[in-house]
């Protein structure tokens, strides 16, 4: 039966992919080991490397205020990264990355076991819900995996990058809450 301890300890010292090469940290993830709610993003950014945490710096100090606007905070959730270790110069994690690294997410979910998940940005959503999905299209709507149901939105690198995204992106976390607070009020029937 796995465990915390045994995945954090193998992981620490993987070597799977060339991203280990330029890491001063790996990135395992954060938060509630307990949590209904998962969120999943791309990589480690520059500031995420250097501090061996996911999302912080701008993007996490936005993903904090999205978190607050459905009255969440970081102990209620738990946050990890499709790839571990920073990809150069902030580039897209590449899917034989991603695929090397996969293992390592799928025991942190079966360990976390969440109810719901919401993938930040393009790339965990392709991985996670379907190759050719859509962020534009298709955010905001949840999907079947398995036993859990999984939703797509904007990443907040992305949302920094264009405010313009920043009403859908509201509409998605109200959709989020709306979820996660009948996940809720069903657990206390
Ligand atoms: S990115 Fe993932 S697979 Fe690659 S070295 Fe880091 S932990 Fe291992």
């Amino acid at each position: 039966m796995d465990s915390w301890d045994a995945l954090k300890t193998e992981c620490s010292s993987c070597r799977a992919c060339p991203l280990c090469e330029g890491r001063h940290n790996l990135v395992f993830g954060v938060g509630n080991e307990q949590a209904d709610l998962m969120f999943i993003g791309e990589g480690p950014g520059e500031q995420e490397d250097l501090q061996g945490v996911p999302f912080v710096g701008p993007a996490g100090k936005l993903l904090d205020s999205m978190l607050e606007m459905i009255d969440l905070d970081r102990s209620m959730i738990y946050i990890a990264n499709m790839v571990k270790c920073r990809p150069p110069n902030n580039r897209d994690p590449q899917g034989a990355e991603i695929a090397a690294c996969r293992s390592w997410l799928d025991r942190q979910i079966s360990l976390v076991d969440p109810k719901l998940i919401v993938c930040l940005g393009r790339i965990s959503a392709t991985a996670l819900i379907r190759e050719d999905f859509r962020i534009t299209r298709e955010h905001g709507r949840w999907f079947d995996l398995g036993s859990r149901r999984i939703l797509a939105t904007f990443h907040p690198s992305a949302l920094l990058r264009d405010p313009s995204r920043r009403p859908e992106a509201f509409m998605d976390l109200r959709e989020i809450r709306k979820e996660y607070r009948a996940l809720k009020s069903s657990h206390n029937l």
